[in-house]
């Protein structure tokens, strides 16, 4: 049994945490690293690439009513004219006199540089978009930018995606990409990059049924995080007031989370209303209309979007998962990721190195990493090697023992409860796959027994 000493975490703690295993590192390290820009090491990139499938099959793959998309980074100019971004996606930001730092004005405790206290500059809106140049000659070459978000990949496809599909509204398109946002403040680790990935969906459904769909998609969204092992009361769900209002909305809720350093944006939900495809039909020439077939009429409709950030979430999985408990007399760090999430699912582990182990042990490594990425490790203590499991989150450990070379049987070992059972080989990966959608570990497979540790050999 385990005794839970510390839940809550400081950032350090998942940065270093991070950093020792290989999940993130500055991006350009060794040039000093690039400000607010991060690289995801072998587990980070797994992590990520978990979330998202987890997200993709839960909005696409199990939905009749969405499709997906993946929308080039660069975009026509106009797009960004037509959003409001190249007018209102900027920050009032002011100048310090004396040591150039700046500023966005809604930080400012008085009239003063938080930094050194010299005078500061009158306020100049700042836009976050980068721009860059397409063409051979920069003279010559038009100014393109980079997307600060990929809903607009959406909204000018929503024809294309209408008439290709002839799905009916209500529909959604979803999409994962990059984003680039020149922020002004940045830090807290990967919670506010330059460069950062999201999962937005675009639900398009018929005016008069927004209010409905939009707070079906409030809960639906604050369920994936729980559904995926984030406590309850680390979420809120935090309306914006008007003067908050982002130019397009209608009403927008901001999903929060408790990161050690507050709450904060998670996700954003806006009702962004017609303004999408009416500002893009009108910028284009091109109708951006809804025939609704049974009801014989014309309409814009109406969206609403569901907008989360994977390194957000990423970090958010990271921290509600971290622990550092009493185990057997000793600490040990864990993350007590969800199993679909742990970027290693299994760790084979082989008692010792001596050959005949190592070649059942490598067996059943080839085995299993057919069906998920699996570790195998063979340096140092079994205790060891069990703690360095933890500490990445990989749910199950198989233990090949010698006794494994005689009868054909090895253990598994819990993440969480440090539990074990017994079983046949053969047995191994039905129940593992059994196991990891959520069986209980004590549920036997045939030949299965519970293990005690004193019955090790
Ligand atoms: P904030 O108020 O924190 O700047 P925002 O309201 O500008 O965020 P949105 O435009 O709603 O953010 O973007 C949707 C999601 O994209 C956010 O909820 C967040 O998860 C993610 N996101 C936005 N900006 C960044 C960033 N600079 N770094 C990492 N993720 C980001």
């Amino acid at each position: 049994m385990t005794e839970e000493t510390a839940r809550k975490v400081d950032m350090e703690k998942i940065v270093s945490l991070c950093r020792r295993r290989g999940f993130i590192f500055p991006s350009s390290e060794i040039y000093g690293g690039l400000s607010s820009c991060w690289d995801y090491g072998p587990l980070g990139v797994e992590l990520k690439r978990n979330i998202k499938e987890a997200w993709w099959r839960n909005v696409v793959q199990e939905r009749d009513d969405m499709v997906g998309l993946d929308a080039s980074i660069l975009m026509h100019p106009q797009t960004w004219e037509a959003s409001g971004h190249l007018k209102e996606f900027a920050d009032p930001l002011v100048e310090c006199k004396k040591c150039h730092l700046r500023w966005r004005t809604d930080e400012l405790k008085d009239d003063s540089c938080p930094s050194c206290g010299g005078e500061l500059t009158e306020p100049h809106l700042f836009n976050l978009m980068f721009k860059t140049f397409m063409g051979p000659i920069e003279e010559e070459a038009s100014i393109v930018y980079l997307r600060p978000e990929t809903a607009q990949g959406m909204f000018v496809n929503f024809q294309n995606v209408v008439n290709t599909t002839r799905k009916k509204l209500p529909l959604g398109i979803a999409q994962i990409g990059k984003a680039f946002r020149n922020e002004i403040t940045t830090g807290n680790f990967i919670f506010r990059s330059r460069e950062f990935e999201q999962m937005e969906i675009e639900f398009f459904v018929k005016p008069g049924t927004d209010k409905e769909w939009f707070d079906y998609w409030l809960e639906e969204r604050l369920n994936w995080y729980v559904k995926l092992g984030i406590e309850k009361e680390n979420l809120r769900l935090r309306q914006h007031t008007k003067g908050e209002l982002a130019h397009y909305a209608k009403e927008c809720y901001d999903i929060d989370y408790l990161f050690p350093m507050g709450w904060a944006e998670l996700e954003g939900i806006a009702n962004r209303g017609d303004f999408d495809l009416t500002q893009h039909a009108s910028s284009s020439g091109k109708s951006l209309d809804y025939f609704d077939e049974e009801a014989k009429e014309h309409f814009v409709p109406y969206i609403i979007e569901p907008s989360a950030g994977v390194d957000r979430s990423a970090l958010a999985f990271l921290c509600d998962a971290y622990a550092e408990e009493l185990a057997e007399g000793e600490m040990r760090t864990i993350l007590h990721l969800h199993p679909s999430l742990a970027p290693v699912k299994v760790a084979v582990l082989p008692l010792s190195r001596r050959e005949k182990l190592a070649q059942a042990a490598k067996q059943v490594h080839a085995d299993l990493r057919q069906c998920w990425m699996v570790q195998y490790d063979d340096a140092q203590s079994i205790g060891r090697r069990y703690r360095r499991q933890d500490e990445i989150g990989t749910p199950y450990c198989v233990t090949v023992d010698f006794q494994s070379l005689e009868d054909n049987q090895v253990t598994i070992r819990e993440r969480d409860t440090m539990n074990q059972i017994r079983l046949p080989i053969s047995e191994l990966k039905s129940a593992l796959a059994a196991k990891l959608s959520g069986e209980p570990l004590f549920v036997l497979p045939p030949g299965g027994q519970i293990w005690k540790e004193e019955k090790e050999v």
